[in-house]
C-alpha cells in the first residue's frame, strides 16, 4: 500500500496549486479521475472555433514539475479513521493527511426528462465533447438554461456556430448575481442584436423525449420544441434534435463524505478559515467547500477558480508550517457579453439589500479613451455603498474594454473597507489611448454622484428637522 504524507482528492485549480507549494516539501499525490485537468473558463471560446480543444487542457507537468505524484483515478471510498482511501481500480492510498478539493459539478434540477440523451451540464471535457460533437452531426437548436456568465459565453459561442439558441432564466434579466437589472439593462441591445431568444422569468419544470430530448416545458406554459431548426436568423438547417445544456449553477462534489461526521453545509464542506474541517487531518479547499462572505461574514456562493486558488494557497502554507487564514468570498468576476466587458464584485444593490443594508449608489458613464479619439467606447459604472459606514460594499462595470483590472481595483478597496470619501479623492492618470479626459475619472466621478446623494440626503434630513 503506497502512503503519503498529503493526498488531495482533485486535480482542479485548488489541488493544482496545493500541489505546486507542497510538491517539494512533502510527500504528494494528487487523485484525479479525468484524462486532462481542463482550463474551464476558455471552453466557451473552444465551441466558438476560438481555440482548439486541446488549448484547453492543462499540462500534468503542472503537479508532476512540483514534485507531486499525479494517480489517475476515482476515490471511491475514505476511511477517515484508518486515514486510507480506495480507488476504483481497488487500490489503497493511506495517508497523513487528506486535502478534499472534489470541487462542484453542475446542477441539472430533479425535474422530469433530466436523463434523457441530449441534456448535459457544461463542466468537464466530456461535457465540451458531447456539445462539439453533436454539433458536428448536424444539430441547430440548443437551449441553454442559466444566463449567468457561463450560460452567456455559452450561448454566444453557439450562436457564432450558426445554432438556434434559446436563453432560459428565472430572473427577469441576465448576469443576476453579477449586475443589478439597471447594469443590466446596458447589454439588451447587445444581446437581443446576437439573435439569442430570451426567455427571462421561465422556469424549465420538464423535459420530453423518447430516448432524445425533444421539448422543454417552461413553468410559463412555454414549450420549446427542439426539432430541427427552422433556419431563422441565419441559424443552420439541422436535422438532429437540439441539445439542452444546463449553465443554472453548482453543486458541492461531496458524495464520498456524506456519512463519515464531517461537517457539511448548504454551499459545501464547512472549513475556518485555515481550511481546516471538524476531522483531524482532513482538510478541504475550492468549491466543494462552504465559506462566508468577506463583508458580511455570513455563508456565500463563492464557486470560482479565483477563490479556490487562494484557499489552496492558505492551506498549502498551513500545510507547511507557516500560519495564513483565508478572508472571505469577495467574488470579483468578468465575463464578455459580444462587444461589452463586464464586470462586478462585493455586493449587488439587491443582495446588500437582502443582507439588510440601507444603500446608497452612484453612477459613472464616460468612455474608455478621450471621446475624440477614433475608438472611444462608452464606459458605464455603478458603485454601491452602506449608508451607514460609506463604505463601498460593490461595484459593477459594463465597458468596451477589458473590465477586470478595474474590478480588481474595487476588490481591493473593499477588501480595505474603502469608504466613497476616499474613492473621490483616488488621484488618477489620463492619456488619449487609455482614459477620459485628465478632466473626470470614472471611478471619481461614480463616487461623487453618490457623495452628491448622500449629501442631498442629509441637507433634506436638516431641512425637515427644522
Ligand atoms: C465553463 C466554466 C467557466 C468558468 N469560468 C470561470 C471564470 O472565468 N473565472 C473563475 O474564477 N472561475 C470560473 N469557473 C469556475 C472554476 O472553474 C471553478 O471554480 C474551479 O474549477 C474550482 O476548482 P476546484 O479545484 O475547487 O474544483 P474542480 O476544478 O471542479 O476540480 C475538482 C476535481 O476533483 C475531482 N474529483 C471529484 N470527485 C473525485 C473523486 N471521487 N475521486 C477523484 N477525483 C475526484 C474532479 O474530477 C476534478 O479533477 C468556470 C467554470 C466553468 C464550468
Amino acid at each position: 500500500m503506497s502512503k503519503y504524507d498529503v493526498v488531495v482528492i482533485g486535480g482542479g485549480p485548488a489541488g493544482i496549486t496545493l500541489s505546486k507549494i507542497v510538491g517539494k516539501r512533502l510527500k504528494v499525490a494528487v487523485i484525479r479521475p479525468e484524462e486532462h485537468s481542463m482550463v474551464y473558463c476558455a471552453m466557451p471560446y473552444a465551441i466558438e472555433g476560438l481555440l482548439e480543444v486541446e488549448k484547453t487542457f492543462k499540462a500534468d507537468s503542472l503537479v508532476t514539475d512540483a514534485g507531486a505524484e499525479l494517480i489517475r483515478g476515482l476515490v471511491t471510498d475514505v476511511d477517515v479513521e484508518k486515514r486510507q482511501l480506495r480507488l476504483n481500480g481497488g487500490a489503497t492510498i493511506s495517508y497523513d493527511k487528506l486535502v478534499i478539493a472534489t470541487g462542484a459539478r453542475p446542477l441539472i434540477p430533479q425535474v422530469p426528462g433530466r436523463d434523457l440523451e441530449g441534456v448535459t451540464g457544461f463542466k468537464t471535457e466530456n461535457d465540451l465533447k458531447k456539445v462539439m460533437d453533436l454539433l458536428k452531426t448536424g444539430t441547430s437548436k440548443a437551449v441553454v438554461v442559466g444566463a449567468g456568465a457561463i450560460g452567456l459565453e455559452l450561448s454566444l459561442a453557439l450562436i457564432f456556430q450558426g445554432i438556434e439558441v434559446h436563453l432560459v432564466d428565472m430572473e427577469d434579466f441576465v448576469l443576476p448575481n453579477l449586475l443589478d437589472p439597471d447594469m443590466a439593462d446596458e447589454l439588451k441591445e447587445e444581446i437581443a442584436g446576437t439573435g439569442i431568444d430570451l426567455h427571462l422569468r421561465s422556469k424549465v419544470v420538464g423535459l420530453k423525449g423518447e430516448s432524445r430530448v425533444e421539448q422543454v416545458i417552461l413553468d410559463t406554459g412555454e414549450i420549446i420544441r427542439l426539432g430541427a431548426a427552422d433556419g431563422r436568423k441565419g441559424s443552420k438547417q439541422g436535422t438532429l434534435p437540439g441539445i439542452v445544456i444546463f449553465a443554472a449553477g453548482m453543486v458541492p462534489e461531496i458524495s464520498l463524505f456524506t456519512d463519515c461526521g464531517l461537517v457539511i453545509g448548504k454551499e459545501g464542506i464547512v472549513v475556518n478559515d485555515r481550511m481546516e474541517t471538524n476531522l483531524p487531518g482532513v482538510y478541504a479547499a475550492g468549491d466543494c467547500v462552504q465559506f462566508v462572505s468577506g463583508i458580511t461574514k455570513k455563508v456565500i456562493s463563492g464557486k470560482l477558480a479565483t477563490n479556490a486558488v487562494p484557499m489552496a494557497k492558505v492551506l498549502a502554507f498551513n500545510l507547511l508550517g507557516i500560519p495564513r487564514t483565508y478572508p472571505g468570498f469577495f467574488n470579483g468576476v468578468a465575463t464578455k457579453v459580444g462587444k461589452f466587458f463586464v464586470g462586478g464584485t462585493g455586493l449587488t444593490e439587491k443582495s446588500a439589500m437582502e443582507c439588510g443594508y440601507d444603500t446608497v449608489c452612484g453612477y459613472g458613464k464616460l468612455t474608455t479613451q478621450f471621446p475624440i479619439m477614433p475608438d472611444a467606447k462608452p464606459v458605464y459604472m455603478k458603485l454601491i455603498a452602506d449608508k451607514k459606514t460609506h463604505q463601498l460594499l460593490g461595484a459593477q462595470v459594463v465597458s468596451g474594454e477589458p473590465v477586470s483590472v478595474r474590478v480588481d481595483l474595487f476588490t481591493f478597496a473593499i477588501q480595505k473597507k474603502t469608504t466613497i470619501e476616499e474613492l473621490a479623492d483616488l488621484s488618477y492618470s489620463a492619456q488619449p489611448f487609455q482614459s477620459f479626459f485628465p478632466a473626470a475619472n470614472i471611478i471619481v466621478t461614480a463616487a461623487e454622484d453618490l457623495l452628491k446623494k448622500l449629501q442631498m440626503e442629509a441637507g433634506m434630513k436638516k431641512s425637515t428637522a427644522v
